[in-house]
């Protein structure tokens, strides 16, 4: 299965730009399909360098996220990056997926753990024949074939432990392991971003990390994600959002506001490129995009 054309390391180390890339997840249904093909036919014409699809959180999306990978790569021109989990798989399972990407022309895999079956906070359990932790992933897609891997970073520390030292460290891990580049955990203070790029410089890890931008438009919104992620939420962001909360319009606008001033300030202080989670919708990523002060959307 051999690669063709620049990868999204090769983008990160020589691009010459930030990348601007989008995460989707897969349609459960005919409405969600559509949902997604137009939020795809939306985006594609801010020509992002990679677009990237979620895998769900037991493997059970498997064959919906690689169809979705499949029918993104026939209607656009962007590098298309499926994610894996380990969660409640077996090596062999694991292997049949990566083979199954492979198969549909994937060479970018995002090799992230998956939260436990019961929710982000819960005891993680390792499969009988699984893995216990996204390096050893890093491992098993880099040994079965010719895949360009991407993991996960935590500028507010991952939910499980709030280790930032040890978090760094296992993001050197992973670079070792072969993973070249990582993509955050949404976060909301571009200070936690930079202190996390800080640690692993001292550590001597060299990933370029991608900002994770999440664009929030309503304030119920923003708590369950932070919930959902263990995302910081600086009483700034809360208290700007809250003084406007009974006008929907206001609160949008002032949610659109925060996340392309986080985007510039990234973009200004060295951040490689910024990936928006856009939860299968466009306007919003789009409306940022149109706003921010530096770079893109590409010429
Ligand atoms: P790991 O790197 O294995 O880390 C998990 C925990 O173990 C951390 O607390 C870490 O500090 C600790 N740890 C790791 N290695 C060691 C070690 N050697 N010794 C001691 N402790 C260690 N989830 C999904 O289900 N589907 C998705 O598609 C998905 N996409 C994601 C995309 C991005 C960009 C990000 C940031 C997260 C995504 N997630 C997804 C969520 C992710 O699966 C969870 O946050 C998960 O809990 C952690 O994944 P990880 O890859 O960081 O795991």
């Amino acid at each position: 299965m051999p690669s063709t054309g620049p990868t999204i390391a090769d983008l990160l180390a020589t691009g010459g730009h930030p990348t601007m890339s989008f995460e989707f997840f897969p349609p459960k249904d005919d409405a969600g399909q559509a949902q997604l093909l137009e939020a795809i036919g939306a985006l594609e014409a801010l020509r992002p360098d990679f677009v990237s699809v979620t895998y769900g959180a037991n493997g059970s999306t498997r064959a919906r996220t690689i169809d979705a990978t499949r029918l993104i790569r026939s209607g656009t021109s962007a590098i298309t990056m499926g994610h894996l989990t380990c969660v409640s798989q077996s090596v062999g399972e694991l292997e049949g997926a990566i083979a199954a990407y492979a198969d549909a022309g994937v060479t970018h895999i995002l090799a992230v753990r998956g939260d436990p079956p019961g929710g982000p906070t819960a005891v993680w359990e390792r499969h009988p024949e699984g893995l216990d932790h996204a390096t050893e992933l890093v491992r098993l897609v880099k040994a079965s074939g010719d895949f360009c891997v991407g993991v996960g970073a935590f500028p507010d520390g991952h939910p499980e432990r709030s280790d930032l030292d040890l978090d760094a460290r296992v993001l050197v891990e992973k670079q070792e392991a072969g993973a070249e580049f990582a993509i955050t955990q949404l976060f909301f203070d571009a200070d936690a971003y930079f202190r996390l790029v800080e640690r692993l410089d001292r550590l001597g890890g060299s990933l370029p990390v991608v900002a994770g931008i999440m664009p929030v438009t309503n304030v119920n919104q923003i708590e369950r994600f932070a919930t959902l992620s263990g995302a910081d939420l600086p009483a700034s962001v809360v208290s700007r959002l809250r003084a406007v909360a009974d006008d929907p319009a206001s609160v949008r606008a002032a949610g659109l506001e925060l996340a392309t001033d986080l985007c510039d300030r990234l973009l200004a202080g060295g951040a490689p490129g910024l990936h928006f989670y856009t939860q299968n919708r466009s306007k919003a990523t789009a409306e940022i995009l149109a706003t921010l002060r530096e770079i893109p959307p590409h010429a």
